[in-house]
């Protein structure tokens, strides 16, 4: 059985009369399809009951990338380089974690998204990289988006060494901001060169991982290669969610078989 993914969207004008439309790179898409996944999207234009009622559907949530997270949602004042911010989306995507963490289904944060996570568990962000904290890597990459830009070092024994099969890794980087105080429940287990935190995973929720990079682009450079971190983060995912997906039919199957022995 394919398991449902939700995937959060955002907004953007569009078409000759610049109405608000809703956005997301494909390549998310892809990603979640290609290893037997089924994406749903979720806007910021659905209300919150939907919201609720998707995410306890779902088998698996992917927290996409976009605009910067809104600094009073970790108790900061705007710092003047904030990129823009929109907060109907910072709404649905933290009603959204909040289900997708009360009922434990896997979940993929990119970019935004695992700064979204971050702030959702407690952290903190910084606000802009280059006037903040200065460094020798270059986070808003100057190459094509289908190349890769900066090394990336795996924390050894950690759950993303044992997905990516690899302690070092070549990423591409599109981000000015960043996970500053890790959430207590997170832990950070990839860094730039620079020491800025790259990949985190959850202490306790059952498969929770977020990467600052976007690893649905990198599936669109290699995309025959399993041996590809990226791709192998996607499939993990998926395998995680089909797995999810099992256990609570298994549920419903042996609440049912209950439900006819207690007739009997
Ligand atoms: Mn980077």
């Amino acid at each position: 059985m394919r398991p449902l993914i939700v995937v959060t969207t955002t907004l953007a004008p569009s078409g000759s009369h610049n109405l608000p439309a809703v956005r997301l790179n494909v390549q998310y898409v892809t990603a979640v399809e290609e290893p037997g996944g089924t994406a749903v999207l979720l806007t910021p234009g659905h209300d919150r009951e939907s919201v609720c009622r998707l995410v306890e559907l779902a088998h698996g949530l992917v927290l996409t990338g976009g605009e910067d997270v809104a600094p009073e949602l970790y108790g900061q004042e705007p710092h003047p380089e904030l990129g823009s911010v929109n907060p109907l989306r910072d709404q649905i995507e933290m009603a959204a974690l909040e289900v997708a963490l009360r009922r434990g289904i896997p979940i993929l944060a990119i970019c935004r998204g695992m700064q979204m996570l971050n702030v959702a568990l407690g952290g903190t962000l910084y606000q802009d990289i280059p006037s903040q904290l200065g460094g020798d890597v270059l986070h808003e990459q100057d190459a094509p988006v289908t190349q890769r830009w900066h090394r990336a070092d795996v924390k050894p024994g950690s759950g993303l060494e044992a997905i990516f099969g690899n302690r070092e890794l070549f990423i591409n980087s599109f981000h000015h901001q960043a996970v500053r105080d890790v959430a207590p429940s997170l832990e950070a287990t990839v860094w730039a060169e620079d020491g800025i935190v790259e990949g985190v995973e959850g202490k306790e929720h059952g498969w929770m991982y977020g990467v600052q990079w976007h690893p649905e682009r990198g599936e669109a450079e290699s995309p025959a290669d399993e041996r590809d971190p990226d791709r192998r983060l996607f499939w993990a995912f998926i395998q995680a969610a089909r797995e999810f997906a099992q256990t609570t039919s298994d549920a419903r199957a042996d609440a049912t078989t209950d439900l006819v022995s207690a007739a009997d």
